[in-house]
Protein backbone atom coordinates (compact mmCIF):
# COMPACT_ATOMS: atom_id res chain seq x y z
CA UNK A 1 0.00 0.00 0.00
CA UNK A 2 2.70 2.48 0.74
CA UNK A 3 5.82 2.30 -0.92
CA UNK A 4 7.14 -0.80 -2.31
CA UNK A 5 10.62 -2.16 -1.98
CA UNK A 6 12.44 -5.25 -3.49
CA UNK A 7 11.32 -7.34 -0.60
CA UNK A 8 7.89 -7.39 -1.54
CA UNK A 9 7.56 -11.26 -2.74
CA UNK A 10 8.29 -11.66 1.25
CA UNK A 11 6.04 -9.35 2.51
CA UNK A 12 2.78 -11.05 -0.47
CA UNK A 13 3.54 -14.39 0.70
CA UNK A 14 1.00 -16.53 2.17
CA UNK A 15 0.30 -19.83 4.14
CA UNK A 16 -3.19 -21.31 4.02
CA UNK A 17 -4.74 -18.88 1.88
CA UNK A 18 -3.79 -15.94 4.62
CA UNK A 19 -0.82 -13.48 4.82
CA UNK A 20 2.17 -14.84 6.71
CA UNK A 21 2.27 -11.84 8.46
CA UNK A 22 -1.30 -12.82 10.66
CA UNK A 23 0.58 -15.95 11.31
CA UNK A 24 3.36 -13.58 12.86
CA UNK A 25 0.80 -12.25 15.12
CA UNK A 26 -0.81 -14.93 15.68
CA UNK A 27 2.00 -16.56 17.53
CA UNK A 28 3.31 -12.85 19.36
CA UNK A 29 -0.13 -12.96 20.98
CA UNK A 30 -0.86 -16.91 21.23
CA UNK A 31 2.27 -16.50 23.73
CA UNK A 32 1.02 -13.26 25.34
CA UNK A 33 -2.44 -14.74 26.55
CA UNK A 34 -0.34 -17.58 27.23
CA UNK A 35 1.22 -14.79 29.48
CA UNK A 36 -1.52 -13.20 30.67
CA UNK A 37 -3.92 -15.90 31.19
CA UNK A 38 -1.00 -18.31 33.36
CA UNK A 39 -0.08 -15.89 35.59
CA UNK A 40 -4.10 -14.85 35.95
CA UNK A 41 -5.05 -18.58 36.45
CA UNK A 42 -2.71 -18.57 39.85
CA UNK A 43 -3.47 -14.93 40.94
CA UNK A 44 -5.94 -15.59 43.48
CA UNK A 45 -4.28 -18.61 44.34
CA UNK A 46 -1.32 -17.36 45.55
CA UNK A 47 -2.95 -14.41 47.19
CA UNK A 48 -5.34 -16.79 49.41
CA UNK A 49 -2.51 -18.85 50.30
CA UNK A 50 -1.17 -18.77 53.89
CA UNK A 51 2.21 -17.26 54.07
CA UNK A 52 2.95 -20.16 56.62
CA UNK A 53 2.67 -22.92 53.81
CA UNK A 54 5.18 -24.96 52.24
CA UNK A 55 4.07 -23.15 48.90
CA UNK A 56 3.77 -19.37 50.39
CA UNK A 57 1.35 -16.92 49.23
CA UNK A 58 0.57 -13.34 50.93
CA UNK A 59 -2.22 -14.83 53.02
CA UNK A 60 -5.13 -12.55 51.67
CA UNK A 61 -8.85 -13.78 52.84
CA UNK A 62 -11.26 -14.78 49.32
CA UNK A 63 -12.79 -11.33 49.35
CA UNK A 64 -9.46 -9.43 49.22
CA UNK A 65 -8.07 -11.39 46.80
CA UNK A 66 -11.02 -10.95 44.11
CA UNK A 67 -11.50 -7.45 44.57
CA UNK A 68 -7.82 -7.16 43.41
CA UNK A 69 -8.75 -9.55 40.70
CA UNK A 70 -11.92 -7.71 39.68
CA UNK A 71 -9.71 -4.25 39.30
CA UNK A 72 -6.71 -6.04 37.56
CA UNK A 73 -8.93 -7.28 34.90
CA UNK A 74 -10.50 -4.40 34.47
CA UNK A 75 -7.64 -2.12 34.49
CA UNK A 76 -5.46 -4.52 31.89
CA UNK A 77 -7.83 -3.49 29.38
CA UNK A 78 -8.84 -0.37 30.39
CA UNK A 79 -5.56 0.61 29.89
CA UNK A 80 -6.37 -0.09 26.38
CA UNK A 81 -7.13 3.19 25.33
CA UNK A 82 -3.85 5.47 26.46
CA UNK A 83 -2.15 2.18 24.36
CA UNK A 84 -4.15 2.97 21.61
CA UNK A 85 -3.73 6.53 21.79
CA UNK A 86 -0.20 6.23 21.58
CA UNK A 87 0.05 4.14 18.89
CA UNK A 88 -2.04 6.70 16.90
CA UNK A 89 -0.43 10.16 17.95
CA UNK A 90 2.96 9.00 18.62
CA UNK A 91 4.52 5.38 17.85
CA UNK A 92 2.50 3.45 15.30
CA UNK A 93 0.93 -0.08 16.43
CA UNK A 94 3.86 -1.78 15.42
CA UNK A 95 6.17 -0.19 17.87
CA UNK A 96 3.53 0.07 20.45
CA UNK A 97 3.03 -3.69 20.60
CA UNK A 98 6.88 -4.12 20.73
CA UNK A 99 6.94 -1.90 23.90
CA UNK A 100 4.10 -3.48 25.34
CA UNK A 101 5.83 -6.57 24.97
CA UNK A 102 8.99 -5.41 26.63
CA UNK A 103 7.06 -4.39 29.91
CA UNK A 104 5.30 -7.38 29.65
CA UNK A 105 8.66 -9.33 30.07
CA UNK A 106 9.70 -7.14 32.62
CA UNK A 107 6.20 -7.62 34.57
CA UNK A 108 6.56 -11.26 34.68
CA UNK A 109 10.06 -11.73 35.84
CA UNK A 110 9.92 -9.19 38.58
CA UNK A 111 6.67 -11.39 39.77
CA UNK A 112 9.66 -14.17 39.75
CA UNK A 113 11.00 -12.46 42.87
CA UNK A 114 9.52 -13.44 46.02
CA UNK A 115 8.78 -10.21 47.61
CA UNK A 116 6.20 -7.43 48.31
CA UNK A 117 7.41 -3.95 46.06
CA UNK A 118 8.18 -7.18 43.58
CA UNK A 119 4.25 -8.53 43.13
CA UNK A 120 2.75 -4.50 43.13
CA UNK A 121 5.93 -3.40 40.27
CA UNK A 122 5.01 -6.68 38.73
CA UNK A 123 1.00 -6.19 38.36
CA UNK A 124 1.55 -2.25 37.16
CA UNK A 125 3.90 -3.33 34.01
CA UNK A 126 2.14 -5.76 33.49
CA UNK A 127 -1.54 -3.48 33.34
CA UNK A 128 0.79 -0.87 30.91
CA UNK A 129 2.07 -3.85 28.85
CA UNK A 130 -1.18 -5.72 27.94
CA UNK A 131 -2.54 -1.62 27.44
CA UNK A 132 0.01 -1.13 24.99
CA UNK A 133 -0.08 -4.83 23.13
CA UNK A 134 -3.62 -5.80 23.24
CA UNK A 135 -5.46 -3.61 21.04
CA UNK A 136 -2.38 -2.56 18.57
CA UNK A 137 -2.05 -6.16 18.16
CA UNK A 138 -5.47 -6.80 17.12
CA UNK A 139 -5.79 -3.55 14.90
CA UNK A 140 -2.63 -4.85 12.88
CA UNK A 141 -4.46 -8.09 11.79
CA UNK A 142 -6.79 -5.80 9.91
CA UNK A 143 -4.29 -3.87 8.30
CA UNK A 144 -3.33 -7.59 6.56
CA UNK A 145 -6.57 -7.42 4.43
CA UNK A 146 -7.07 -4.84 2.05
CA UNK A 147 -10.72 -3.08 1.97
CA UNK A 148 -13.53 -5.77 0.75
CA UNK A 149 -11.68 -8.99 1.47
CA UNK A 150 -13.99 -11.59 2.75
CA UNK A 151 -10.97 -13.19 4.57
CA UNK A 152 -10.84 -10.54 6.84
CA UNK A 153 -13.26 -12.08 9.21
CA UNK A 154 -11.55 -15.49 9.05
CA UNK A 155 -8.24 -13.65 9.86
CA UNK A 156 -9.35 -12.60 12.64
CA UNK A 157 -10.93 -16.20 13.83
CA UNK A 158 -7.40 -17.22 12.85
CA UNK A 159 -6.12 -15.01 14.98
CA UNK A 160 -8.60 -15.76 18.03
CA UNK A 161 -7.67 -19.21 17.96
CA UNK A 162 -4.23 -18.36 18.34
CA UNK A 163 -5.28 -16.35 21.44
CA UNK A 164 -7.50 -19.63 22.55
CA UNK A 165 -4.80 -21.70 22.52
CA UNK A 166 -2.44 -19.72 24.85
CA UNK A 167 -4.97 -19.37 26.87
CA UNK A 168 -5.49 -23.42 27.15
CA UNK A 169 -2.01 -24.64 27.60
CA UNK A 170 -1.66 -21.52 30.18
CA UNK A 171 -4.06 -22.76 32.23
CA UNK A 172 -2.87 -26.15 32.32
CA UNK A 173 0.70 -25.39 32.38
CA UNK A 174 1.35 -22.26 34.06
CA UNK A 175 -1.43 -23.56 36.84
CA UNK A 176 0.58 -27.04 37.49
CA UNK A 177 4.00 -25.31 38.05
CA UNK A 178 2.77 -22.58 39.77
CA UNK A 179 0.43 -24.48 42.10
CA UNK A 180 2.91 -27.99 42.35
CA UNK A 181 6.50 -26.40 42.14
CA UNK A 182 5.92 -22.67 43.41
CA UNK A 183 3.68 -19.65 42.29
CA UNK A 184 7.32 -17.69 41.02
CA UNK A 185 8.20 -20.48 38.83
CA UNK A 186 4.92 -19.55 37.53
CA UNK A 187 4.97 -16.09 37.25
CA UNK A 188 8.61 -16.68 35.75
CA UNK A 189 7.31 -19.00 32.96
CA UNK A 190 4.33 -16.73 32.08
CA UNK A 191 7.70 -14.28 31.50
CA UNK A 192 9.53 -16.96 29.55
CA UNK A 193 6.25 -17.58 27.41
CA UNK A 194 6.23 -13.59 26.43
CA UNK A 195 9.38 -13.31 25.66
CA UNK A 196 9.21 -16.34 23.15
CA UNK A 197 5.96 -14.22 21.56
CA UNK A 198 8.69 -11.29 21.35
CA UNK A 199 11.35 -13.46 19.37
CA UNK A 200 8.46 -14.31 16.93
CA UNK A 201 7.67 -10.81 16.31
CA UNK A 202 11.10 -9.41 16.15
CA UNK A 203 12.15 -12.48 13.66
CA UNK A 204 8.56 -12.09 11.94
CA UNK A 205 9.38 -8.07 11.31
CA UNK A 206 9.87 -8.83 7.41
CA UNK A 207 6.26 -9.85 6.85
CA UNK A 208 4.72 -7.04 8.60
CA UNK A 209 6.53 -4.40 6.48
CA UNK A 210 3.82 -3.15 5.29
CA UNK A 211 1.22 -2.61 8.43
CA UNK A 212 0.81 -0.89 12.05
CA UNK A 213 3.17 1.97 10.68
CA UNK A 214 3.21 5.49 12.24
CA UNK A 215 1.43 7.68 10.37
CA UNK A 216 3.85 10.41 10.12
CA UNK A 217 6.45 8.14 8.84
CA UNK A 218 4.00 7.39 5.56
CA UNK A 219 6.21 8.06 2.65
CA UNK A 220 3.68 9.70 0.13
CA UNK A 221 2.35 12.56 0.77
CA UNK A 222 -0.88 11.72 -0.49
CA UNK A 223 -1.62 9.21 2.06
CA UNK A 224 -0.60 11.85 4.65
CA UNK A 225 -2.65 14.37 3.25
CA UNK A 226 -5.93 11.49 3.31
CA UNK A 227 -5.10 11.21 7.33
CA UNK A 228 -5.03 14.30 8.26
CA UNK A 229 -8.45 16.04 6.86
CA UNK A 230 -11.41 16.55 9.16
CA UNK A 231 -13.73 13.68 9.98
CA UNK A 232 -16.38 13.41 6.95
CA UNK A 233 -20.16 12.90 7.80
CA UNK A 234 -19.35 8.85 6.36
CA UNK A 235 -16.27 8.41 8.77
CA UNK A 236 -18.52 9.98 11.59
CA UNK A 237 -21.67 8.00 11.25
CA UNK A 238 -19.42 5.05 11.81
CA UNK A 239 -18.03 6.08 14.64
CA UNK A 240 -21.59 6.29 16.28
CA UNK A 241 -22.38 2.67 14.94
CA UNK A 242 -19.28 1.43 16.47
CA UNK A 243 -19.81 3.05 19.86
CA UNK A 244 -23.95 1.67 19.75
CA UNK A 245 -22.33 -1.70 19.47
CA UNK A 246 -19.87 -1.20 22.18
CA UNK A 247 -23.12 -1.41 24.45
CA UNK A 248 -23.76 -5.15 23.60
CA UNK A 249 -20.31 -5.70 24.32
CA UNK A 250 -20.49 -4.73 27.97
CA UNK A 251 -23.69 -6.90 27.74
CA UNK A 252 -22.00 -9.68 26.36
CA UNK A 253 -18.76 -10.17 28.49
CA UNK A 254 -20.83 -8.71 31.90
CA UNK A 255 -22.49 -12.02 31.19
CA UNK A 256 -19.87 -13.81 29.65
CA UNK A 257 -17.60 -13.32 32.52
CA UNK A 258 -19.37 -15.93 34.96
CA UNK A 259 -16.96 -18.43 33.65
CA UNK A 260 -14.10 -17.71 36.25
CA UNK A 261 -16.64 -16.79 38.86
CA UNK A 262 -20.02 -18.10 39.42
CA UNK A 263 -19.64 -20.89 36.61
CA UNK A 264 -16.44 -22.06 38.15
CA UNK A 265 -17.82 -21.89 41.69
CA UNK A 266 -21.05 -23.88 40.23
CA UNK A 267 -18.75 -26.50 39.09
CA UNK A 268 -17.39 -26.98 42.25
CA UNK A 269 -19.87 -26.91 44.58
CA UNK A 270 -23.10 -28.04 42.89
CA UNK A 271 -22.26 -30.59 39.95
CA UNK A 272 -21.96 -34.21 40.02
CA UNK A 273 -18.07 -34.15 38.63
CA UNK A 274 -18.17 -37.83 38.85
CA UNK A 275 -17.21 -39.57 35.50
CA UNK A 276 -16.60 -43.26 35.01
CA UNK A 277 -15.38 -43.38 38.48
CA UNK A 278 -13.31 -40.83 37.90
CA UNK A 279 -13.65 -36.80 39.70
CA UNK A 280 -12.93 -34.37 36.85
CA UNK A 281 -11.37 -31.19 38.69
CA UNK A 282 -13.51 -27.96 38.25
CA UNK A 283 -10.97 -26.45 36.66
CA UNK A 284 -10.94 -28.08 33.82
CA UNK A 285 -14.24 -26.59 33.35
CA UNK A 286 -12.42 -22.92 32.93
CA UNK A 287 -10.20 -24.80 29.61
CA UNK A 288 -13.79 -25.83 27.98
CA UNK A 289 -14.14 -22.28 26.26
CA UNK A 290 -10.99 -22.20 25.12
CA UNK A 291 -10.85 -26.10 23.52
CA UNK A 292 -14.54 -25.31 21.45
CA UNK A 293 -13.17 -22.03 20.01
CA UNK A 294 -9.67 -24.22 18.76
CA UNK A 295 -12.43 -26.74 17.53
CA UNK A 296 -15.18 -25.05 15.77
CA UNK A 297 -13.89 -21.58 15.04
CA UNK A 298 -12.71 -22.50 11.51
CA UNK A 299 -15.79 -23.66 10.96
CA UNK A 300 -17.89 -20.98 12.54
CA UNK A 301 -16.45 -18.09 10.20
CA UNK A 302 -16.73 -20.69 6.80
CA UNK A 303 -20.52 -20.56 8.00
CA UNK A 304 -20.72 -16.73 8.24
CA UNK A 305 -18.68 -15.91 5.05
CA UNK A 306 -20.77 -18.55 3.28
CA UNK A 307 -24.26 -17.11 3.93
CA UNK A 308 -22.63 -13.57 3.07
CA UNK A 309 -21.25 -14.90 -0.43
CA UNK A 310 -24.94 -16.54 -0.99
CA UNK A 311 -26.02 -12.90 -0.24
CA UNK A 312 -27.79 -13.61 3.13
CA UNK A 313 -28.14 -11.74 5.88
CA UNK A 314 -24.63 -11.67 7.65
CA UNK A 315 -23.37 -8.19 8.71
CA UNK A 316 -21.13 -7.65 11.34
CA UNK A 317 -23.97 -6.52 13.96
CA UNK A 318 -26.45 -9.09 12.87
CA UNK A 319 -23.54 -11.92 13.55
CA UNK A 320 -22.26 -9.95 17.22
CA UNK A 321 -26.71 -9.36 17.86
CA UNK A 322 -27.27 -13.76 17.16
CA UNK A 323 -23.65 -14.09 19.39
CA UNK A 324 -25.28 -12.10 22.06
CA UNK A 325 -28.93 -14.18 22.25
CA UNK A 326 -27.02 -17.52 21.89
CA UNK A 327 -24.82 -16.88 24.54
CA UNK A 328 -27.73 -15.82 26.60
CA UNK A 329 -29.75 -18.99 25.25
CA UNK A 330 -26.63 -21.20 26.80
CA UNK A 331 -27.80 -19.26 30.53
CA UNK A 332 -30.82 -21.37 30.09
CA UNK A 333 -28.74 -24.67 30.57
CA UNK A 334 -27.74 -23.80 33.81
CA UNK A 335 -31.43 -22.52 34.83
CA UNK A 336 -32.08 -26.26 34.03
CA UNK A 337 -29.16 -27.24 36.18
CA UNK A 338 -30.07 -25.20 39.07
CA UNK A 339 -33.83 -26.85 38.73
CA UNK A 340 -32.10 -30.12 38.85
CA UNK A 341 -29.80 -28.99 42.03
CA UNK A 342 -33.27 -28.03 43.87
CA UNK A 343 -34.59 -31.59 43.09
CA UNK A 344 -31.75 -34.32 43.35
CA UNK A 345 -28.88 -32.22 45.25
CA UNK A 346 -26.60 -32.00 42.53
CA UNK A 347 -26.95 -31.04 38.89
CA UNK A 348 -25.27 -33.19 35.85
CA UNK A 349 -22.60 -32.07 34.26
CA UNK A 350 -23.88 -31.96 30.64
CA UNK A 351 -25.38 -28.58 31.65
CA UNK A 352 -22.36 -26.70 31.68
CA UNK A 353 -20.95 -28.22 29.06
CA UNK A 354 -23.88 -27.24 26.84
CA UNK A 355 -23.67 -23.85 28.02
CA UNK A 356 -19.85 -23.53 27.28
CA UNK A 357 -20.93 -25.05 24.37
CA UNK A 358 -23.27 -22.14 23.27
CA UNK A 359 -21.37 -19.67 24.74
CA UNK A 360 -18.33 -20.10 22.30
CA UNK A 361 -20.44 -19.89 19.24
CA UNK A 362 -21.80 -16.94 20.89
CA UNK A 363 -18.12 -15.65 21.10
CA UNK A 364 -17.10 -16.94 17.84
CA UNK A 365 -20.00 -14.66 16.56
CA UNK A 366 -19.25 -11.56 18.24
CA UNK A 367 -15.60 -11.57 19.61
CA UNK A 368 -13.14 -11.65 16.81
CA UNK A 369 -16.00 -10.16 14.76
CA UNK A 370 -15.81 -6.85 16.62
CA UNK A 371 -12.37 -6.74 16.23
CA UNK A 372 -12.75 -7.10 12.18
CA UNK A 373 -16.00 -5.15 12.37
CA UNK A 374 -13.77 -2.09 14.11
CA UNK A 375 -10.76 -2.53 11.65
CA UNK A 376 -13.68 -1.70 8.45
CA UNK A 377 -15.36 0.84 9.73
CA UNK A 378 -12.53 3.30 12.41
CA UNK A 379 -10.56 6.29 10.30
CA UNK A 380 -7.34 5.21 9.75
CA UNK A 381 -6.11 7.93 12.29
CA UNK A 382 -8.31 6.92 15.02
CA UNK A 383 -8.05 3.02 14.39
CA UNK A 384 -6.05 1.78 17.59
CA UNK A 385 -7.95 4.57 19.83
CA UNK A 386 -11.24 2.70 18.54
CA UNK A 387 -9.35 -0.72 19.41
CA UNK A 388 -8.91 0.88 22.96
CA UNK A 389 -11.96 1.66 23.54
CA UNK A 390 -13.66 -1.68 22.77
CA UNK A 391 -11.02 -3.34 25.10
CA UNK A 392 -11.69 -0.81 27.77
CA UNK A 393 -15.71 -2.13 27.09
CA UNK A 394 -14.47 -5.45 27.78
CA UNK A 395 -13.12 -4.35 30.67
CA UNK A 396 -16.27 -2.85 32.17
CA UNK A 397 -18.35 -6.41 31.13
CA UNK A 398 -15.38 -8.15 33.39
CA UNK A 399 -16.66 -5.86 36.08
CA UNK A 400 -19.99 -6.06 35.97
CA UNK A 401 -19.43 -9.73 35.72
CA UNK A 402 -17.85 -9.78 39.10
CA UNK A 403 -20.86 -7.87 40.37
CA UNK A 404 -23.50 -9.74 39.08
CA UNK A 405 -22.08 -13.03 40.48
CA UNK A 406 -21.60 -12.00 43.88
CA UNK A 407 -25.28 -11.09 44.14
CA UNK A 408 -25.77 -14.70 43.32
CA UNK A 409 -25.53 -15.12 47.24
CA UNK A 410 -28.78 -13.06 47.94
CA UNK A 411 -30.76 -14.00 45.09
CA UNK A 412 -29.48 -17.34 44.52
CA UNK A 413 -28.05 -19.22 41.24
CA UNK A 414 -31.59 -19.70 39.46
CA UNK A 415 -32.49 -16.33 39.60
CA UNK A 416 -29.05 -15.05 38.27
CA UNK A 417 -28.65 -17.60 35.67
CA UNK A 418 -32.17 -17.15 34.04
CA UNK A 419 -32.46 -13.35 34.16
CA UNK A 420 -29.02 -12.99 32.53
CA UNK A 421 -30.44 -15.15 29.70
CA UNK A 422 -33.74 -12.94 29.14
CA UNK A 423 -31.70 -10.12 29.34
CA UNK A 424 -29.70 -11.17 26.74
CA UNK A 425 -32.24 -12.18 24.44
CA UNK A 426 -34.30 -9.60 25.02
CA UNK A 427 -31.98 -7.14 24.14
CA UNK A 428 -30.10 -8.44 21.76
CA UNK A 429 -33.83 -9.14 20.08
CA UNK A 430 -34.66 -5.08 20.89
CA UNK A 431 -31.31 -3.99 19.21
CA UNK A 432 -32.36 -6.49 16.34
CA UNK A 433 -35.54 -4.27 15.07
CA UNK A 434 -32.70 -1.54 14.46
CA UNK A 435 -30.01 -3.32 12.65
CA UNK A 436 -30.72 -2.04 9.25
CA UNK A 437 -30.48 1.44 10.51
CA UNK A 438 -27.19 0.69 12.22
CA UNK A 439 -26.26 -1.42 9.09
CA UNK A 440 -27.65 2.33 7.25
CA UNK A 441 -25.20 4.09 9.16
CA UNK A 442 -21.95 1.98 8.16
CA UNK A 443 -22.35 3.39 4.32
CA UNK A 444 -21.62 0.21 2.86
CA UNK A 445 -18.55 -0.67 4.76
CA UNK A 446 -18.73 -4.13 4.71
CA UNK A 447 -21.01 -4.07 1.72
CA UNK A 448 -19.14 -5.59 -1.19
CA UNK A 449 -17.08 -8.38 0.52
CA UNK A 450 -15.40 -10.92 -1.82
CA UNK A 451 -13.03 -13.17 -2.64
CA UNK A 452 -9.85 -11.07 -3.51
CA UNK A 453 -7.24 -12.93 -4.55
CA UNK A 454 -3.63 -11.91 -4.40
CA UNK A 455 -2.34 -10.69 -7.78
CA UNK A 456 1.44 -11.06 -6.34
CA UNK A 457 0.69 -14.20 -5.83
CA UNK A 458 -0.87 -14.97 -9.42
CA UNK A 459 2.03 -13.70 -10.87
N1 LIG B 1 -10.73 -13.93 25.42
C1 LIG B 1 -10.34 -12.92 24.49
C2 LIG B 1 -8.90 -12.55 24.67
O1 LIG B 1 -8.27 -12.90 25.64
C3 LIG B 1 -11.20 -11.70 24.59
C4 LIG B 1 -10.94 -10.87 25.78
C5 LIG B 1 -11.65 -9.55 25.73
O2 LIG B 1 -12.09 -9.10 24.68
N2 LIG B 1 -11.76 -8.92 26.83
O3 LIG B 1 -8.37 -11.90 23.84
Amino acid sequence: MHGSTSNDHLIKKEIFGHPTGLYVLFLTEMWERFSYYGMRAILVLYLVTETTAKNSGLGWTNTEALKLYGWYTMLVYLMSIPGGYIADKILGQKKAVMYGGVLLIAGHTILAFQNQWAFYLGLILIVLGVGMLKPNISTMVGGLYQKGDIRRDKGFTIFYIGINIGAFLAAIIVGYIGERIGWHYGFGLAGIGMALGMLVYLFGQPYLKEVGNFIGDLKSENDKKIIQKPLTKTEKDRIVVLLISFLLVIVFWGAYEQAGGLLNLYALEKTDLNFLGLEVPASWFQSLAAFFIIIIGTTVARIWANRKLKGKNASSIFKMLFGLIIMGTGFLFMSAASIQFEREGSSAMYWLILAYLFHTIGELSLSPVALSFITKLAPVKYASIMMGVYFAMTGFGNKLAGLLGESASQYGEFTIFTGIAVFCILFGLLVMLFRKKLHELTHGAEDDEYVIFDQKIEN
